[in-house]
């Protein structure tokens, strides 16, 4: 088999369905594995317990498909130069901020068939290759995986940047049985910078690298169910889904790429709405306005939720 016209191969399909940049890992994530015992030991994963209860098959990606011995990983680029700047819509308090990954469509369902189309290509090229696709979706160690397949490395913040693309975009998985060759690892180039650190609201980045959830506003509004606690309401401003300032202060981000495909563009002004026309919204709005979006996910209460704690700091209530 020569494995280098086959990565060749790979790239231009990938190109061809959108994908920016592929990279291959091997399955030895013990570094990762240490990272992650430490940080769910300190309770930063608040409620996530799927981030433990799958046990060591999140870090032993051969326990959760059998035979893996490599991972291709892809980066897809969602973010586009035409959209209004986030910081521009937190200045704004009768708007909503949304992190700009949620304002167009669902990425979970394209990207995942994305996948399955390029790894059905590599099945019709090479006999025997087995796979099982991820995106956001199973117990999959994405990021430190991305590292390792050269996509780019674990900034500060704890997400993936490149230095050609800054870190606005999705990750996806392919776990194959297939000896590819590796790709080199990611160098680290955050160097003494610490302005993601600096800049969150909520002084979620307790360290480099170390993010505690339960304080962090994408946690907060997305994750978390039930109340939020009321020391974080007024740093949460106009957040009402997740939360992209430590994205946004980060020089890589200069770089970032506009996405190769249009479904990310914003929906129903999802770029800059009106707070006041959301809260208006009954559940059955909710529903209709939010089909196709990830927004959907985290349901109508948390919604509400997090629109009545921005309505209350822009009315300057305490
Ligand atoms: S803001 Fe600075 S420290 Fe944070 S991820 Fe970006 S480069 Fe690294």
């Amino acid at each position: 088999m020569n494995y280098t016209a086959l990565i060749n191969q790979i790239n231009k399909w990938a190109t061809e369905l959108g994908f920016s940049q592929v990279g291959i890992s091997d399955i030895d994530l013990s570094e990762a594995e240490a990272h992650l015992k430490n940080w769910i030991e300190k309770g930063f994963h608040g409620q996530m317990e799927f981030m433990h209860k799958h046990g060591s098959m999140r870090t032993h990606p051969e326990q959760l498909v059998e035979d893996t011995i490599r991972i291709i990983s892809l980066r897809f680029d969602y973010s586009y130069k035409s959209v209004i700047p986030y910081q521009e819509i937190l200045k704004q308090p009768n708007k909503a901020a949304i992190s700009r990954y949620a304002m167009g469509r669902d990425y979970h369902k394209l990207i995942r068939k994305k996948l399955k189309t390029l790894a059905e290509k590599i099945k019709q090229e090479i006999k025997g290759f087995n796979y099982r696709v991820f995106t956001d979706s199973a117990p999959v160690m994405e990021k430190a995986i991305a590292e390792k397949a050269g996509i780019g490395w674990i900034g500060k913040h704890s997400n993936v940047i490149n230095t050609k693309s800054g870190s606005y975009f999705f990750l996806g998985e392919i776990y194959t049985n297939i000896p590819l060759p590796i790709s080199k690892k990611a160098s680290f180039h955050c160097g003494t910078c610490t302005k993601c650190i600096d800049a969150c609201p909520t002084k979620a980045i307790v360290a480099p690298f170390q993010v505690d959830a339960r304080r962090c506003i994408s946690y907060l509004t997305i994750e978390h169910k039930g109340e939020i606690p009321k020391e974080f309401h007024k740093a949460i401003g106009n957040r009402i889904y997740g939360c992209d300032d430590c994205q946004m202060v980060c020089p890589w981000n200069k770089f970032s790429c506009d996405s190769k495909v249009t479904d990310f563009l914003p929906r129903n002004q999802f770029d800059e709405p009106d707070l006041k026309e959301l809260l208006s919204w009954d559940e059955k709005t909710f529903l209709k306005r939010t089909e196709g979006s990830p927004i959907r996910r985290i349901g109508y209460d948390s919604w509400r939720r997090n629109l009545e704690i921005a309505y209350l700091n822009k009315r300057g209530c305490k």
